[in-house]
Order: C-alpha cells, then structure tokens, then sequence
C-alpha cells in the first residue's frame, strides 16, 4: 500500500479532535489549519487545549506539543495513596 498520507490528512484528524484525546479538556484555539492562507510557512497545524496539553500536525503525522497533565495528575494521586498506606502499615507495625 503506497504511503500518500499528507498533511491535510494530519491536519483534518487533529481539527476533528475537539477535545484533548487524553482528559477530554475543551480545544480552546486552533492556529495554522489552511497553511495555504499563510504563504512561506510550513505547514504545520497547532491544537491547544484547557488542560494545557497541545497537538502539532505536520506533514510526518501528529505529535504532542505540550503534554496533557492528566497521566502526571493520576500518578502524583497513586503516589499518595501509596504514602498513606505505607504510613498506615507502619502505625500498625509499631502499635503490634
Ligand atoms: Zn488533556
């Protein structure tokens, strides 16, 4: 299979992605959709979120620009819970 993938192809997947692909956060702006319109930049498409995550089109495919907080969110909440049980077994451990 020929590989005939572009950057319209990119750029009209991420314009599609009105929501961070990640936590679901709302695209709040979108810059470089119609390069044409620009002339002498290279294409490149840029998806910003309110999570703060970001998202590039380019002609190679779509990258994370800025990357959404969300897994960093949920493993600083793991790391938490962690800390309270060990403290927890540790009280248990004393008082036996
Ligand atoms: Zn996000």
């Amino acid at each position: 299979m020929p590989n005939n993938y572009g950057y319209a192809d990119y750029a009209a997947r991420l314009d599609a992605e009105t929501a961070c692909p990640c936590c679901g956060a709302d695209r709040n702006i979108t810059w470089g959709l119609d390069p044409a319109a620009d002339s002498g930049r290279e294409d490149m498409m840029i998806a910003a979120y309110d999570c703060g995550a970001t998202f590039q089109s380019t002609a190679r495919g779509i990258a994370a620009g800025d990357p959404c907080p969300a897994s960093a969110n949920v493993a600083a909440q793991m790391l938490t819970y962690e800390a309270q049980m060990n403290a927890r077994d540790a009280a248990k451990g004393r008082a036996a």
